[in-house]
């Protein structure tokens, strides 16, 4: 069993990244993020802090905007407003989940796909579907998990693909961009009848739901890859969706929680802050 390494390959992507923003900044092009966040969820403050870390790494720059919990979903969009329309701003980050106050859709359609750097508009997603040519600022997390399969050289076209959880972030657009990549893909979700049915299939498992052990070893088949994207804390800990200690006997490759995807999530953010930044200075030059 090989630990698929999230964090060597951020690293990886990282100094990547960062050779890239010099070449943009001897160009004199100050790549710049803007990060939104509204009220105070302590999961948004930490995945917050962790990407504004990765901006320092990588010389980009960023400039935050804190809104209280209380404001409506009219004032963020008056200040997406103003960050579509600033030169120097290349990317537009709204931290979710969004208080159940603001119309989280409205929001993301408010902003400027070429600045869509999350890969959550519509016009973005969209473009994925026709075909592997049109991705660009596709969502981080699956962006990230193609380049960590690659990576490992582990095959995905012809591959027989589950992909559990079917969220707009993750489960969805990394199933359309498999897809795209050939593989014959399995989407599961909570009203799936019978998961292990569909998981004992699977030579690449992907799991994204938010339960921990949700994945047990016998709901795997022997020699699978196993990508676990879950985060959950249990007992001050963070652990996966999968049971790392039975997946372990029985998976080919898997990742660890933590230092498997996250890391990868984080610097595919940088990476697309670059293609936005390109994109946009190309445009406007
Ligand atoms: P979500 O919370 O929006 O949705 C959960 C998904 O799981 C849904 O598709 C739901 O139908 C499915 N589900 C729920 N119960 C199920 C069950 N019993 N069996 C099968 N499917 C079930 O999903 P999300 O936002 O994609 O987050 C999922 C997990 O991934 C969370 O733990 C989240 O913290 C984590 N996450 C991690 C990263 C990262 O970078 N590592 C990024 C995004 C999300």
């Amino acid at each position: 069993m090989q630990i698929l390494d999230g964090r060597k390959v951020a690293d990886d992507l990282l100094a990547h990244t960062k050779e890239e923003v010099r070449i943009l900044i001897n160009s004199g092009i100050q790549p710049k993020l803007a990060f939104l966040l509204i009220g105070k969820h302590p999961a948004s403050l930490s995945y917050v802090k962790q990407k504004e870390m990765a901006c320092q790494k990588t010389n980009i720059q960023y400039e935050h905007h804190a809104f209280p919990e209380t404001s409506s979903t009219q004032e963020i969009i008056s200040l997406i407003s103003e960050l579509n329309h600033r030169e120097d701003i290349h990317g537009i980050l709204v931290q979710l989940p969004l208080p159940s106050n603001i119309e989280t859709p409205l929001v993301i359609k408010a902003i400027n796909p070429e600045k869509d750097v999350d890969g959550f508009h519509a016009y973005n997603l969209g473009k994925m579907m026709l075909n592997k040519n049109f991705e660009s600022l596709t969502p981080c997390t699956p962006k990230g998990i193609i380049i960590l399969l690659e990576t490992y050289k582990i095959p995905i076209e012809g591959q027989e693909i589950v992909m559990v959880g079917h969220s707009n972030i993750v489960g969805k657009p990394l199933s359309m961009m498999l897809l795209n990549r050939n593989a014959t893909i399995t989407t599961c979700h909570k009203y799936t009848k019978n998961l292990k049915a569909h998981t004992l299939r699977a030579e690449i498992l992907i799991v994204a739901v938010g339960l921990p052990s949700l994945i047990t070893g016998d709901m795997i088949k022997p020699g699978a890859v196993i990508v676990d994207v879950g985060i959950n804390r249990v007992d001050g800990k963070l652990v996966g969706d999968v049971n790392f200690e039975q997946a372990k006997e029985k998976a080919s490759f898997i990742t660890p929680v933590p230092g498997g995807v996250g890391p990868m999530t984080v610097a595919c953010l940088m990476a697309n802050i670059v293609i936005a930044c390109k994109k946009l200075t190309q445009k406007n030059s």
